[in-house]
């Protein structure tokens, strides 16, 4: 296939040279990120888009999306599908997917979990939302840079789906973060902690896969002195556009709420930047209740 590529930065670089190496035509397009090997750079988003059976933007966020695919659309050949994977707000997943269907384009919302390791590796899980017709002209391009790709609903459905799951996962990282400093101050031993809880009722991905206590479960940023992983800067984008996704659709989400104000805070008045999303539990053993 052809395929124009927007947006060549920590997950779109690795996202379009693994295009590249399976064999693709992948004309690449960035307003400062360098094009990866294989990927022929174009000097405009509407350039690379000209022509292509798949263009795949990757960028920051909904504000970008809209500006870019208004450069594209008009530039690109009717049939061809216009698929988004950044993780943007469910409203300018739709109203671009609306634009580029009324032009005579599939478009598809398809946010990635797996972050850079996934993206680099081709391990990525892609949520789509779109028509089952453009779903099925882009999926061996899923299944290229991914390992498993789930047909949501109709537009907004892929990123409805991310925003979802990175809500549950906000709020039980933080939940698992404050047990075990509660858990320190009652003078329960962390790895009693997680023998109990790994297997008990309060397990969870954020307790057996990616613990936040060092030294204990498996591998984690938090055995990394809490350098991402995933970045809490990160977590408070997607659990603000929860909110926001929230507020649009009159749903009551009072935890999911919560833990936006938590990450804000941890992000934007304490030493949160920069760090894993599982710093949250140093941040609470430095804390006293109601200080
Ligand atoms: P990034 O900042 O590294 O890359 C975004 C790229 O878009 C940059 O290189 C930037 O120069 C480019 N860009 C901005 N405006 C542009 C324009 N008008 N035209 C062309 N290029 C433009 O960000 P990233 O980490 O690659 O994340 C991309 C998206 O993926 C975001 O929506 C993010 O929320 C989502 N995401 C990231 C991760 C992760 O772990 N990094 C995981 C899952 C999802």
């Amino acid at each position: 296939m052809k395929i124009g590529f927007i947006g060549l930065g920590n997950m779109g670089g690795p996202m379009a040279a693994n295009l590249a190496k399976a064999g693709h035509e992948v004309i690449g397009f960035d307003l400062a990120a360098p094009c990866p090997a294989g990927v022929t750079a174009s000097d405009s988003a509407a350039k690379a888009a000209e022509g292509a059976d798949v263009v795949i933007t990757m960028l920051p966020n909904g504000a970008i999306l809209r500006a870019v695919a208004a450069e594209v659309i008009p530039a690109m050949q009717q049939g061809a599908v216009l698929c988004d994977c950044s993780t943007v707000d469910v409203a300018a997943a739709r109203d671009v997917a609306a634009e580029a269907v009324a032009t005579g384009l599939g478009a598809l919302d398809a946010p990635v979990s797996g972050g850079v390791g996934g993206a680099t590796a081709g391990t990525l899980t892609f949520m789509v939302g779109g028509s089952q017709d453009a779903f099925a002209k882009v999926l061996p391009l899923f299944e290229i840079m991914g390992q498993k790709a789930v047909h949501c609903g109709d537009a907004g459905a892929g990123q409805a789906a991310k925003i979802c799951n990175n809500m549950i996962l906000g709020v039980t990282m933080a939940v698992t973060c404050e047990a075990f400093a509660l858990a320190d101050k009652l003078g329960l031993d962390r790895q009693k902690m997680f023998d109990v809880v790994s297997t008990s009722s309060g397990y969870s991905w954020s307790m057996n896969v990616y613990c936040p206590a060092p030294g204990i479960g498996p591998q984690s940023p938090a055995d990394n002195d809490y350098k991402p992983g995933f970045a809490a800067e990160l977590m408070l984008k997607d659990l603000r556009l929860s909110q926001q996704a929230a507020e649009g659709a009159d749903a009551e989400t009072p935890m999911g709420q919560l833990a936006t104000e938590l990450y804000t805070r941890f992000v934007e008045e304490e030493d949160g930047k920069g760090r894993d999303f599982s710093a949250l539990l140093p941040r609470f053993s430095a804390k006293s209740r109601g200080a």
